[in-house]
């Protein structure tokens, strides 16, 4: 399969209360001066037209951009990129920012997947979040992306927040599957360092939500979307038959993929590789003709394995063995056998011929699950 294709849009309209993402609040100038870098960066890099797998255009907030620079965002791929094989282009999509001209600048760029950062349908969560729209705001903009003709939609939600009830998150999921919506995603709000939010946790303004009702709302999520025929195929994801984010499937399992502008992380043949994060600093890095990477650096075999553990085991189909045996060398069993027994003797984990996968109960235990068997995986070699 041909590399996917990632392009990162850095800016927002905000910052969100939560986020630690690399993201700015820039002008109009400086937009159409990324464009400009964004145009050059695929000179720099390519030679010739790319035909990606996939797209995925995600931020920041790609719809901080006017529909004139949408526009001009769908001119300067189609004089680069090929999209005659890519079966899926999805467009990070914040409610609070689209218009009809938007979402037409966005279906006429080739965009037929529009995954909404919705995160709660309850103004008085997204106020605590510090989102910039209210309740309502997230149902005119599916509706508005699907009269334009993108007709694939996926929403994320945040669960865990403070002080919300069992009875609002199934609210919101119903509200988000009462969309019709065929991919959903969920993430627990997290306290990253150096967040307003973390601040206000820090100080005892705010309560977070208690571990055990968090493990709750997981089971009630998963129950929920199954019962509304969305399965989950990865340990925050849920979609209909068919409807799996391909683009991501990539990442999961350490496929590969170009990644152009700031910010941007790639991954061609076991080649990392990372673009400066800092807009100015890429945007002066292109104009001064120099390939704008911060990171380049080929993984060692065992690394590509370990990553693929890390990726693979969020999927619920887990990880092909053949696949980790290419570049760890070995078995999985000789490199991770006597952990990887005692995970599957705690109903942590399960292996078929083909796969190792974490259970339902090791999904709620990710994390540390896949920290033992890498730790394991170091103590071998
Ligand atoms: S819109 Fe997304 S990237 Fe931007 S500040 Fe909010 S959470 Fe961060």
């Amino acid at each position: 399969m041909a590399p996917s294709l990632y392009i990162h849009i850095p800016f927002c309209i905000r910052k969100c209360e939560y986020c630690d993402f690399y993201s700015g609040v820039a002008t109009e100038q400086d937009i159409d001066a990324y464009l400009d870098a964004l145009e050059r960066e695929f000179e720099l890099r390519f030679v010739e037209r790319i035909t990606p797998a996939t797209i995925f255009i995600g931020g920041g907030t790609p719809t901080r951009l006017s529909a004139k620079q949408l526009l001009r965002l769908g001119d300067l791929l189609r004089a680069r990129v090929d999209l005659s094989a890519c079966s899926e282009f999805t467009c990070e999509i914040n409610p609070g920012t689209l218009t009809p001209a938007k979402a037409e600048a966005l279906v006429a760029m080739g965009v037929n997947r529009a995954s909404f950062g919705v995160q709660s349908f309850k103004t008085k969560y997204l106020g605590g979040l510090g989102r910039a729209y209210e309740a309502g705001t997230a149902t005119a903009a599916v509706e508005m992306a699907r009269t334009a003709g993108i007709e694939r939609v996926s929403m994320d939600l945040i669960f865990a927040l403070p002080g919300q009830t069992l009875q609002e998150l199934r609210e919101d999921i119903d509200t988000a599957l009462g969309h019709g919506t065929e991919h959903l995603s969920f993430y627990a709000l997290t306290y990253e360092d150096d967040t307003p939010l973390t601040r206000q946790l820090l100080n005892g303004e705010l309560q977070p939500c208690p571990e055990e009702l968090e493990r709750e709302m997981f089971t009630l999520v998963g129950e929920t979307c199954t019962a509304a025929g969305l399965q989950r195929y990865e340990v925050s994801n849920f979609a209909k038959p068919g409807a799996e984010c391909r683009h991501n499937l990539v990442y999961w399992t350490l496929g590969d993929w170009h990644g152009l502008g700031s910010g941007a992380h790639g991954m061609i043949d076991g080649e990392i590789s990372a673009v400066a994060a800092d807009y100015k600093v890429y945007t002066r890095l292109i104009s001064e003709g120099t390939l704008p990477f911060s990171r380049r650096e080929k993984l060692a075999d065992m690394s590509r394995a370990e990553t693929l553990l890390l990726m693979g085991l969020r999927l619920t189909s887990g990880v092909e063995l053949s696949r980790f045996e290419q570049w760890a060398g070995g078995s999985f069993e000789s490199l991770c056998g006597e952990k990887a027994a005692a995970l599957k003797s705690q109903g942590l984990l399960e292996t078929s011929p083909t796969h190792v996968r974490a259970t339902p109960a090791g999904l709620l235990v990710l994390d540390s699950l896949i920290l033992e068997l890498a730790s394991s995986m170091e103590t071998t070699v």
